[in-house]
């Protein structure tokens, strides 16, 4: 199973960083982030979403 990106919704202050970084992947709803494309980490930069969230929201879910 390919590694998928998950977000806190407790800590996510939706900021928006992650969905102008990851449009694919991220977008927000009622002020959080939500995860609409976790299967499109590849098409974007996802792993620079998750280093730059100020909350560390978002982390991998599954694969290695
Ligand atoms: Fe939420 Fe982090 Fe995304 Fe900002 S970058 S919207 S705090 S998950």
């Amino acid at each position: 199973m390919p590694k998928r990106p998950v977000v806190d919704a407790e800590l996510c202050i939706g900021c928006g960083h992650c969905a102008e970084v990851c449009p694919q992947v991220f977008a927000l709803e009622d002020e959080k982030s939500q995860v609409i494309g976790p299967d499109n980490c590849g098409s974007c930069s996802c792993l620079e979403a998750i280093d730059t969230c100020p909350v560390q929201a978002i982390s991998w879910e599954g694969g290695a």
